[in-house]
């Protein structure tokens, strides 16, 4: 078959000149410069041909187009210059402005006509060019490469964006009056080309499509009696069925101060009842999330960590990351964060600073390592009786030591019950001014090792513990982490903007 003999078929078909270069095989560059191509793989295209094709090369200066009759028969005309603009009206008069994202990222679903017309067209090149056409190898450059190739450049250019997998993702559904017809017949072509597997109408999918219809799985002569071969050109171009916009997954870091002894974490829930009319997560989304997103309930807070309610959380505070997907903004002025940590300050429970947009990836930090991580608690402990010069030089421990530490009783409605061995980095206690029966007690350990039961044993289940070591009991009353050892996000002093 040569090259000539094939796109004179195709233009008796009513084929798009893209789609000639699609049935020539073109690859990436190649429908950049239609003539061009068309002179290197040895084709003469009619002089008229090409007047009202896509990709810059229509001249706007003739003034008298000549009214297009019809539409490809294999693209339904979606590489015609009216659909992309129509294209590119739709998606302006979308929410598409609402989203400063610098990327995009196109999804395009095509009516399952284009897939039905590309088998069409199979058949009919194999009837009029015989075996040089293969029976499982398609004959074209698929159109939904052939729309990345041709139609996303020509998209990103127009809408000033850059093409990002991770960008605003624009997903436009698309359809023909051809479809419902079409698939109407193609249900009743499944119950003969593929007897037994009776499909209804909605379980006919693109994919199956995909795998099943081609020559060598079904016959010309069987699909003809239900779809005409080769698929006849069309009146009406593709149209937009709808456009929906998802912005990107943008995640938001910084560190927070627990300041309060009557704050959980997240919503505290028990059988369904609050228990604290609010949380550290829900203080700094409700400061943070609505300038992203209209979706705030879909925000998820993450943290290197946590404290128990009754615990607070001060020194730099703790690292803390917001991922909020669909996000219409990617970027935070210093203006604005500053804002929102002033927001989050006026709860009067919680305090954040270095408030910044992070990439994605390094969202991960705050979980990575968690286990390895050093924690600095300050305690304050109780005696039964006064604290002796014994008791405190016991509770001087500089160098790490490991301990045992049962699952505790208190967590074990959330937690499996495991021993786990715990590193203690360091011990030091000193007496709180003017109370012999209180010490304040600094304590380094690794992450994950439940700092009460380390104080007071919780009956042997934690051993060595503070009570085991001076062999009294010890209670404690109050507890800080007054350090995390996480060095990210980066500080940021989001005040200087002033
Ligand atoms: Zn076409």
């Amino acid at each position: 078959m040569k090259n000539q003999e094939l796109v004179d078929y195709l233009v008796s078909c009513g084929v798009c000149t893209i789609c000639q270069l699609r049935y020539l095989r073109a690859r990436g560059t190649e429908y950049n410069d239609i003539n061009q191509s068309f002179q290197r793989l040895g084709v003469k295209v009619p002089e008229n041909q090409l007047e009202d094709e896509t990709n810059g090369i229509s001249t706007d200066e003739q003034p008298l187009k000549k009214p297009r009759l019809s539409h490809c028969s294999t693209c339904l005309g979606i590489f015609s210059e009216d659909f992309q603009r129509e294209l590119i009206e739709g998606i302006i008069a979308s929410d598409f402005g609402k989203y400063d994202s610098e990327g995009i990222v196109l999804a395009i679903t095509m009516p399952m006509s284009l897939q039905l017309r590309q088998l069409s067209m199979w058949f009919a090149l194999q009837r009029k060019f015989g075996p040089t056409v293969h029976s499982n190898s398609p004959p074209d450059v698929p159109i939904k490469e052939a729309v990345k190739l041709i139609l996303h450049p020509i998209i990103c250019k127009k809408l000033d964006k850059k093409y990002d997998a991770n960008g605003l993702m624009i997903s436009i559904d698309l359809r023909h009056t051809v479809e419902e017809h079409e698939v109407d017949k193609l249900v009743e072509l499944n119950r003969v080309a593929f007897p037994g597997k009776t499909l209804k109408r909605i379980e006919i999918s693109r994919g199956l499509l995909e795998k099943q219809y081609q020559p060598s799985r079904v016959k010309a002569e069987t699909y003809e009696k239900y779809l005409p071969i080769p698929p006849p050109a069309v009146d009406e171009s593709l149209s937009l069925k709808s456009i929906d916009l998802q912005g990107p997954m943008v995640c938001v870091a910084g560190r927070y101060r627990k300041l309060s002894r009557e704050l959980s974490h997240t919503p505290w829930l028990l059988q369904g009842v609050r228990q604290m009319e609010d949380s550290i997560e829900e203080i700094i989304i409700r400061s943070v999330g609505p300038h992203f997103t209209e979706t705030v309930p879909k925000i998820t807070f993450m943290s290197s960590g946590r404290e128990d309610v009754d615990v607070r959380c001060l020194g730099k505070g703790r690292p803390f990351v917001l991922e909020i997907p669909n996000s219409r903004h990617s970027s935070l002025t210093k203006e604005r964060a500053l804002a929102m940590e002033q927001a989050v300050d006026k709860s009067g429970k919680v305090s954040i600073l270095n408030l910044q947009v992070v990439p994605r990836e390094q969202a991960m930090h705050i979980k990575t390592g968690e286990e390895q991580k050093r924690k600095y608690y300050r305690a304050l402990c109780a005696l039964k009786e006064p604290a002796t010069l014994e008791i405190l030089q016991k509770l001087q421990i500089p160098e790490s030591f490991d301990i045992q530490q049962k699952t505790p009783i208190r967590v074990l409605h959330r937690r499996p019950l495991h021993t786990r061995p715990r590193t203690i980095y360091s011990v030091k206690a000193r007496l709180q001014r003017d109370n012999p029966l209180v010490l304040v007690i600094d304590i380094v350990t690794q992450a994950g090792t439940y700092i009460k039961e380390l104080v007071h044993g919780e009956f042997g289940r934690t051993t060595p513990s503070f009570s085991s070591i001076i062999g009294k009991p010890i209670d404690i009353q109050a507890l800080d982490v007054v350090g995390i050892d996480l060095d990210w996000p980066p500080e940021v002093d989001n005040s200087l903007s002033q």
